[in-house]
């Protein structure tokens, strides 16, 4: 037979993933052509020019975009990211995760994402909040509470949330706190709001631990990217008694077999703006990190940084998905092959948006709850989903991620044909 060149799936984009990930779960449920064809692509991209004032007193140009995959369960939800190496097709592959991740979990919204290509090391302050306030205006006519909310993501924080509400109320006139969740308490954000997307991962954690028979206090962790995620992530895991192993941010990571004192490192990257350079630890490259002889691996960092290049090197027996799309299509394929649990992106870092959810609901109703009440609440939802994903995985034989998708997919499609084609 002619030799047939094959496409180096190492390089799959996040786009390919999600898409692979669709079409694999349309056949393996029946899934309409027509609802099937529907779901492939955005439903609204916008990409807009966002210029904006350089302390200097020079002008500078970014591109940003804004993408609603699909409307069809409620408003558009998803984050914004602020990273040099945004695409409009890796926003796209976000906004789909996001609509699977909000029907999986029984969210009454759809998928959105949103991002700027910048790199926000290069920017005051000032200008980040300049360039902020402009993307906002020119993505205006999109979002809105009842249309689309963002959120923080990738280098987006509270402060910008609230910079984003300012802006939208301003040009309306009066306070509209629901326009972006993820935003200060102070202007109708909510308690546990910050560290809702860790919980959740923990959350997600101890289920896969309950799954395989695996007890919390013996296991050992390592996390990839120590941002909102990854760095809440390993204080809640180290204080619910797991050992935290290895963790990394973009300038690289730290490994100590017998277990790193997350608050000592916070302490170390509030000075240097890096977990880098921390003396309690060996310093580790991030593909070193992936490799680490652990019980559970956690990518909290980006996408496509488990390929089909060393997939065959990840020793963890779980894998939790706390970054959105971190191990490709093919590189899932070889894990599973080699009985690795994926807890799937949709589920495990689905604890941001169920509070999200909960920060919409109490800034509509402008009644506040507790804390507590939101993490009971956080934690009812997750463990509902993930007992109901798992219960169809072992009905099918199918995966996590097949059975997550094969969910949230199914909700989205019943609400299309439940609704009805327009005209
Ligand atoms: P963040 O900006 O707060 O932190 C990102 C971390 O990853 C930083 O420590 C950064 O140094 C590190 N990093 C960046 N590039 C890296 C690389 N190439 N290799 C290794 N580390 C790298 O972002 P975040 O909000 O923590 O988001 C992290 C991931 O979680 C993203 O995939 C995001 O989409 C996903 N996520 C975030 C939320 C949320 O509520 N913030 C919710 C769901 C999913």
């Amino acid at each position: 037979m002619e030799h047939q060149e094959q496409p180096d799936a190492s390089h799959e984009s996040a786009w390919e993933t999600a898409l692979a990930q669709l079409d694999e779960v349309a056949e393996l449920m029946g899934l309409a052509p027509g609802v099937h064809q529907l779901l492939r692509a955005p439903k609204r991209a916008l990409t807009v020019s966002v210029p904006f004032r350089m302390d200097d007193g020079s002008t500078r140009v970014y591109q940003g975009h804004r993408v609603q995959h699909n409307v069809t369960r409620g408003p558009a939800k998803g984050g914004i990211r602020y990273h040099q190496d945004v695409t409009i097709d890796e926003v796209k592959a976000l906004a789909m995760w996001m609509t699977w991740k909000c029907a999986v979990t029984g969210i009454p919204f759809g998928g959105a994402k949103g991002g700027v290509e910048v790199d926000p090391r290069q920017h005051s302050r000032g200008e980040l909040e300049r360039m902020t306030r402009r993307y906002a205006s020119e993505i205006l006519p999109l979002i809105g509470p009842e249309r689309d909310i963002p959120a923080p993501d990738m280098n987006t924080d509270e402060e910008i949330m609230s910079w984003i509400m300012d802006t939208y109320s301003a040009n309306k006139g009066y306070s509209v706190p629901g326009v972006v969740t993820g935003k200060p308490v102070a202007i109708g954000g909510s308690k546990g709001r910050g560290g809702a997307t860790s919980r959740g991962v923990m959350y997600m954690i101890f289920s896969a631990l309950r799954s395989r028979g695996l007890a919390i206090e013996e296991v050992s962790i390592a996390i990839q990217g120590y941002g909102k995620v990854g760095g809440r992530a390993a204080q809640m895991l180290h204080d619910a008694g797991c050992q935290v192993v290895a963790i990394s941010d973009v300038e690289g990571g730290l490994y100590n077999p017998k277990g790193l004192d997350p608050e000592a490192i916070n302490r170390h990257k509030q000075g240097l703006g890096t977990v880098s350079g921390y003396p309690g630890a060996d310093s580790i490259t991030n593909q070193e990190l992936l490799e680490i002889d652990c019980d559970v691996l956690v990518p909290a960092a980006v996408e496509g940084v488990v390929t089909v290049k060393n997939a065959d090197r990840v020793r963890a027996d779980i894998v939790c998905e706390a970054a959105n799309g971190p191990i490709t299509f093919e590189a899932d394929k070889v894990l599973n092959d080699r009985g690795i649990f994926v807890v799937p992106d949709i589920l495990a870092n689905a604890g941001g948006v169920v509070v999200s959810y909960f920060e919409w609901v109490q800034d509509i109703q402008a009644y506040f709850w507790s804390e507590e009440d939101v993490n009971d609440r956080l934690r009812d939802i997750l463990e509902r989903a993930y007992g109901e994903v798992e219960t169809l995985a072992n009905e099918k034989g199918l995966t996590l991620r097949q059975a997550a998708h094969w969910i949230g997919v199914g909700r989205v499609a019943e609400a299309h044909l439940t609704r009805g084609l327009f005209p």
